[in-house]
């Protein structure tokens, strides 16, 4: 595992469960508004084994859960093998996911030690290449299929980034079946992006009061939207 960032404590990366969230290096999307751009390189500053699990000894009975984020986990070789070691420890264990590898994502539901699972949904099938400079919807698709029909709870996330209209939320949201549940995030300014992304990341993005307006019909397409 190359893990490049600890968060120690978050209310909020897992529902319900007191965790730290460990990021990873690596990934194999570039998306535009993209906030953990130093993360998307699997080279650079990491932290050893060594320190991790040690922060992760010290903290059992104080955290109730780990979250494994990026980056992109499922790129990182020993993931299940790790995942097996946090549940070892006690810990919950949640998933965040780009989609892109859906038989990793099944191998890992069959595993049975995890606990939840967030997928992202970028785009429509005809804007995931604009968006994240990959055709990878049909991916993203296929893993949310396969956690669907597994056990597994799990969640989908949209972020709005800068540039996607109500109409084209709603086209976001019409790609898919009806979602256990379908996380909204408001898009935030990344402190770090490529100067070429500029003029797109200062468009328009949908704010609170747009989505609520809005909320009615796109809860027709998608009843479990929650907005954060
Ligand atoms: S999938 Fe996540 S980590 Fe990868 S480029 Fe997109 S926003 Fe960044």
């Amino acid at each position: 595992m190359i893990i490049g960032g600890i968060q120690k404590t978050s209310t909020i990366d897992f529902p319900g469960v007191l965790s730290c969230v460990l990021f990873c290096r690596g990934c194999d999307l570039n998306c535009f508004y993209c906030h953990n751009r130093e993360l998307i390189y699997s080279f650079g500053k990491s932290l050893d084994d060594e320190s991790v699990r040690e922060f992760l000894e010290k903290r059992r009975g104080l955290l109730d859960g780990v979250v494994i984020s990026g980056g992109e986990p499922t790129l990182q070789k020993g993931l299940k093998e790790f995942i097996a070691e946090l549940k070892k420890l006690g810990y919950k264990v949640k998933l965040d996911t780009n989609g892109q590898h859906p038989d990793t994502i099944k191998e890992l539901c069959e595993d049975s030690n995890l606990d939840y699972v967030a997928v992202d949904v970028k785009a429509t099938l005809y804007d995931y290449p604009s968006v994240c400079e990959e055709d990878g919807f049909m991916n993203t698709a296929e893993t949310v299929e396969i956690l669907t029909e597994s056990e597994m709870p799990f969640e989908v996330r949209t972020t709005l980034y800068p540039g996607l209209t109500v109409d084209g939320l709603s086209l976001v949201l019409a790609s898919l079946p009806v979602m256990p549940l379908w996380r909204l995030n408001y898009f935030r300014m990344p402190q770090k992006y490529r100067e070429y992304d500029e003029e797109r990341l200062r468009e328009y993005a949908l704010t609170q009061q747009d989505v609520e307006k809005a909320l009615p019909e796109l809860l027709k397409i998608q009843p479990n939207l929650v907005c954060e």
